[in-house]
């Protein structure tokens, strides 16, 4: 008698078709749209005018389509490996500034961002992945929190840890969706999400890239008065003191 336990195989097969779904789902519209734009463009009635109009708004469900793959990739790149390729000290605090400067330069924010970093602990891990958290935390912050918002970012010390925050002073998040979030493509309001350039899958790389370095996302959240994401780390020595010890 040969006896299989084919339930974890099955939640697999479940998952896999309902990720090829999300991901098809999600093109679908924007694919649409490009269509359609197109067929107007090749109508032989169509004034010049229009055609030109038309052209300028390829570029929203292009750059949608983009973020998407580019973050589908990015995803499963970090799926197929669990350990990290190149680890090396990283100074949190320049990395933190860095990425506040890139996230205001993408997207323009009409609401402030303050940066207090009181910790000068490095931590141990991959420069572009702890890039990617901070990016994508702070531009959920900035995705929901309205043009009021006051974000702050803090890098400080929490007893033998160094906690990275993100705090946002925007929508709040219901109680009964907070452990859903990191879930892929998991959004409390999908059109709001997708017309803010949202992909659905920040977060599940927040998480990923997390578990890497030894770490998880906590949230923090009260209806309509924001939220807090943080993680912490394990500090290291910094390449200075590293080479001041061993001088000693
Ligand atoms: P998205 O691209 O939709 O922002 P994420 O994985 O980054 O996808 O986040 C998942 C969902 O979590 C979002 O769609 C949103 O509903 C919620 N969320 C994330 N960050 C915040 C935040 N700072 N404030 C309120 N809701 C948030």
């Amino acid at each position: 008698m040969l006896v299989r336990d084919i339930t974890s195989s099955n939640r697999l097969l479940t998952m896999r078709q309902q990720f090829v779904a999300n991901v098809s789902h999600e093109l679908r519209t924007p694919l649409t749209v490009v269509n359609g734009y197109l067929e107007t463009i090749s109508d032989e009635t169509a004034s010049d005018e229009l055609r030109l109009k038309l052209i300028g708004k390829f570029a929203s469900p292009l750059s949608r389509m983009q973020a998407l793959v580019e973050d589908l990739l990015l995803l499963t790149q970090l799926e197929a490996s669990t350990a990290l390729a190149e680890s090396r000290e990283v100074d949190m605090s320049t990395l933190i500034t860095n990425a506040v400067e890139d996230v205001q330069s993408l997207q323009s924010y009409p609401g402030q961002i303050t940066v207090r970093c009181e910790s000068e602990q490095y931590v141990l891990g991959t420069e572009k992945e702890l890039h990617s958290v901070c990016i994508n935390l702070l531009s959920n912050a900035i995705r929901y929190s309205g043009t009021e918002g006051a974000i702050e970012v803090a890098w400080s010390d929490h007893r033998d840890r160094v906690r990275l925050s993100v705090t946002d002073n925007g929508s709040g998040i219901p109680n009964e969706y907070l452990d859903r979030l990191t879930e892929r493509f998991f959004r409390i309001d999908v059109s709001g999400s997708q017309a803010r350039g949202g992909t659905g899958l920040g977060l599940a790389i927040v998480k990923h890239i997390l578990k890497r370095h030894d770490s998880e996302l906590c949230i923090e959240s009260e209806l309509n008065r924001g939220s807090t994401f943080y993680c912490e780390f394990k500090p290291v020595l910094n390449p200075a003191e590293i080479e001041a010890t061993s001088a000693g």
